[in-house]
């Protein structure tokens, strides 16, 4: 079973919209696709106000009309599940930032849902700052970085990248986090985060299976402590990533150690985002055998969606 469970779509920094996404996965042979946005669970609802179909919104695959969006987009080749899930951004101790994936949650019960309005919140503020700062040096406009951000997206660096390299001020989204939009430029404005402790809390009370993205990525400049795991596993944390293109391979070695040490849950996966990244669907898989012990401990169920 080929099961890539850690992409991202037009509803935060991807460039694909579900639909668009989940056609190319079956393309690309894919049997289960993970759609795991950042800081929102918009992705993994049906809209409160079903409209008219409109190919140019991004729609999550628990509206009505997804069929037709798929349809638009392509077709399915083949069957496939969609794992929900949401990425959010973490902070650690030693200011190091985590992502956290938070598979199969049942957001009804909102200890998830209140940590992602508040980080919407900021991350809209953040923005703001953002453009203030690199307008004064560089060609950039509010509404343009705005533009970017679809309905009900959760607005991030990417997009401020985005409308950047539009201007021709970098090449690509890899240019400007090299050159102006890392942590350490003085065009950064950081943003509230929760704790990891706080995400795996929240996950686990909302019925989610916690396991950590990329934590040993030391080229984008995170790189989690191997001292926290004892703890980090004490708090419930699930499983990690291993095979990621962010770790090198020391560092799968490393996390493959520790998810032997502590019984984790192994995990790979491509974290797609369509044009913004060059990472390419399924070039990092999820074992089955982890993918079954999500679907063991998750509160909420994979959405089959047919040709
Ligand atoms: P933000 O959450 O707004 O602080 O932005 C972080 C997002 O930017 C991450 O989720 C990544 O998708 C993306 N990102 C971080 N570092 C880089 C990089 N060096 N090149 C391209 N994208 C990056
Ligand atoms: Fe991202
Ligand atoms: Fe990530
Ligand atoms: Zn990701």
């Amino acid at each position: 079973m080929r099961i890539d469970p850690h992409t991202h779509s037009t509803f935060s920094d991807g460039t694909d919209t579900p639909a668009e996404l989940l056609v190319k996965a079956s393309r690309a042979g894919l049997q289960v696709l993970g759609l795991t946005d950042h800081d929102t669970s918009v992705h993994l609802q049906a809209p409160a106000t079903p409209g008219a179909f409109d190919p140019a919104r991004p729609l999550s695959p628990w509206a009505e009309n997804f069929g037709q969006a798929l349809r638009a987009a392509g077709g399915l080749q083949a069957e496939i599940a969609v794992l929900p899930g949401v990425e959010i951004s973490c902070d650690a101790p030693a200011e190091v930032g985590v992502h956290l994936l938070a598979y199969l949650p049942d957001l009804s019960r909102g200890h998830l849902q209140a940590i992602f309005d508040r980080a919407q919140e900021t991350r809209r503020e953040r923005l703001e700052a953002m453009i203030d700062l690199l307008s004064r040096d560089f060609p950039l406009h509010r509404e343009q970085v705005w533009s970017k951000v679809a309905p009900g997206a959760t607005p991030g660096r990417p997009h401020l990248a985005d409308a950047l390299v539009e201007n021709g001020a970098f090449v690509d989204r890899s240019q400007a986090f090299a050159q102006v939009l890392h942590k350490r430029s003085s065009y950064y404005v950081p943003r509230w985060s929760p704790t990891i402790f706080e995400g795996i809390a929240a996950t686990r009370a909302d019925g989610g299976v916690p396991i950590i993205a990329h934590p040993f990525a030391a080229r984008k400049g995170n790189k989690l402590s191997p001292d926290l795991f004892g703890d980090l596993v004490e708090a419930g944390l699930a499983g990690m990533e291993i095979w990621h293109r962010d770790h090198s391979a020391e560092e799968r070695q490393l996390a493959a150690q520790l998810c032997e040490k502590y019984g984790l849950l192994a995990s790979g996966s491509s974290d797609y985002h369509g044009r913004g990244k060059p990472n390419e669907l399924g070039e990092n898989l999820m074992p089955q055998a982890t993918f079954e012990g999500i679907l063991t401990q998750g509160a909420s169920s994979l959405l089959t969606l047919r040709p």
